[in-house]
């Protein structure tokens, strides 16, 4: 497939005239042909007219159609071959085993949300009979069914260029739903998002549906976001980014006149506790699986474990010290682009500079800044510096952490009672941890999107009862999950009909339930006809 450098809106190439940008090479410093240009405002309202006008023949399709649409843009995909893992691999520098492994992640959500759709039961129909004898009032039939919301604006980040990009579960779950999208590409893989928006264009002829459901539009710099969120047809956002660009554009979807959703998933320093009787029974094996998990993709997930705690002990000390060693072995790796790399390199080096938290260990092997490769880097500290820090309670981005030494379980009680919201928390522990610290899992129920016992949050499963989230600053909504089928709700809303007759309601709704979808009859959850 050749990379043209056009938008793709409504299934039409559009040549790009405004400022040009490239792909880089970030571990060889090359730029990549062919130059892409920032989208314009006239860009922006020609791809979102599209798919307000596409919305009807999208959401009315029926579900076999839309199922079908999800199963082509994988089968599309994957025609791609190697070509669009090479251009992902060299736009990244994310190993070819990490692309095709998280290629297989995207097709595989294509699947999950097509089996997802084929019945209503996802649409959590809600059907209460009518009863006119009731008295003093006769109740009214009143049914309730989760529709669509129109079109949905999509960006990307830079570390998942299959998954949570232009074929991410945001883009996958809102046709699912019956919303058309627009992409913003992310910059840092433009020529990936152009090749994986073809395969959409190409499953969307193939099965019928309207070309104004997906656009794919190029930038770089903020304007074109921006004028994606503030267009009048925008009914939604789903932003996966940092907590900058995140807040910035939630900022723009909340002083519109009709303020939107806007579903930011944003960073989070993701806390790990390690317990005094997992430290005593198995300090080295957690240290290494620590290592494991923030040199993971060169520290760029947004589940990285990027603080540990601990009471101050013999055993931390030995859990620090192994961690140290296998930091050490921990060979530099280039990171997703320059900027990524820069901003690491300056936010670790500012730690350097605060009294009482000390570099405990690093990669040994020298980095080569040209090739945007970063080191893995372990901090040590205290509970009070940690807290006592505003910069060391947001994350930066990359394969460092901070080890932080508490003088008493209620210091760690405090600790994480003063926590900011975050996606993920982790207790390393035993049993008699677990009843020991029971007030810990307390707290961290109201600060966490998902708590994990002796893992850690990096690869994340993508099933049903997946929470991808979490309370502010994590996400902008904690309510909602951006992976996982639940991700879906952020593209519906309830919508009530009261006294209709059968023919005229939505089929989801209807007496005769010809899909055999779960649905709450009369408060009981059922798969009868109503
Ligand atoms: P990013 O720099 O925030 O960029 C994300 C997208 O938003 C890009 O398309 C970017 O376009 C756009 N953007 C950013 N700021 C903007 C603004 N002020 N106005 C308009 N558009 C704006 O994030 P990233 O570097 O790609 O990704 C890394 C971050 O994502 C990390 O913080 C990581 O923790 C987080 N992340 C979170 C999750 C999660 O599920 N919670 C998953 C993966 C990554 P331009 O670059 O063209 O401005």
């Amino acid at each position: 497939m050749t990379i043209t450098g056009h938008h793709l809106i409504a299934g039409l190439e559009v040549a790009a005239n405004g400022p040009t940008f490239r792909g880089m090479n970030p571990a060889t410093g090359a730029a990549l042909e062919p130059a892409f240009a920032d989208a314009s405002e006239a860009n922006a309202d020609a791809a979102l007219r599209a798919a307000d006008a596409s919305f009807d023949g999208l959401r009315l399709a029926p579900p076999e159609q839309r199922a079908a649409l999800l199963e082509t843009i994988a089968e599309e995909i994957m025609a791609l071959g190697d070509a669009l893992l090479e251009r992902a691999h060299a736009e990244t520098a994310l190993p070819m085993a990490r692309c095709t492994g998280e290629r297989g992640r995207a097709v595989g959500q294509c699947k999950l949300f097509a089996s997802l759709i084929r019945d209503h039961s996802w649409a959590e129909a809600r059907i209460d009979h009518a009863i006119p004898e009731r008295q003093p009032l006769p109740k009214p039939d009143v049914r309730r069914v989760m529709l669509p919301i129109g079109p949905v604006v999509v960006f990307g980040a830079s570390n998942f260029p299959f998954a949570i990009s232009v074929a991410g579960t945001d883009t996958l779950c809102a046709l699912a739903a019956g919303c058309p999208v627009v992409v913003k590409a992310h910059p840092a893989h433009p020529g990936t998002c152009e090749m994986i928006g073809r395969a959409i264009v190409a499953a969307l002829v193939k099965t019928g549906l309207p070309p104004g459901s997906f656009s794919l539009l190029q930038g770089s710099g903020t304007a074109i976001g921006i004028a994606l969120v503030k267009h009048p047809l925008t009914q939604a956002v789903a932003f996966t980014g940092s907590l900058r660009g995140g807040r910035a554009l939630m900022d723009v979807a909340a002083a519109r006149p009709n303020p939107i959703p806007f579903y930011g998933e944003m960073g989070s320093v993701n806390p790990v506790f390690v317990l005094p009787g997992a430290l005593k029974e198995r300090a080295a094996k957690m240290a290494e699986g620590y290592i494991g998990s923030v040199t993971m993709g060169v520290g760029q997930f947004c589940t990285n474990p990027a603080v540990v705690i601990g009471l101050d002990s013999p055993e931390l000390n030995s859990f620090v010290s192994t961690a140290a060693e296998h930091a050490a072995k921990v060979s530099p790796q280039s990171m997703l682009h320059s900027g990524i790399c820069k901003a690491y390199d300056s936010g670790t080096a500012a730690w350097k500079d605060i009294s009482g938290l000390n570099l405990a260990g690093e990669s040994a092997a020298p980095t080569q800044p040209e090739a945007s490769q970063a080191a893995c880097r372990i901090f040590t500290t205290t509970l009070d510096v940690l807290e006592e820090n505003e910069e060391l309670k947001r994350e930066v981005f990359g394969p460092c952490s901070i080890i932080a030494a508490g003088q008493s379980k209620e210091a760690v009680l405090r600790y994480a009672s003063a926590l900011e919201g975050q996606l993920t928390a982790a207790i390393h522990g035993t049993e008699q941890d677990l009843e020991e610290y029971a007030p810990l899992i307390r707290i961290l129920e109201r600060k966490v999107g998902r708590i994990i016992f002796n893992g850690f949050g990096t690869g994340i499963e993508v099933c049903p009862s997946m929470h991808h989230g979490g309370p502010y600053p994590a996400a902008s909504h904690s309510f909602f999950t951006s992976i996982g089928t639940a991700s879906i709700y952020r593209f519906v809303r309830p919508v009530c009909y009261q006294g209709f007759p059968d023919a005229a309601l939505p089929e989801a709704l209807q007496a005769k339930n010809t899909r055999q979808s779960w649905r709450l009859i009369d408060g009981q959850l059922t798969q009868d006809d109503a």
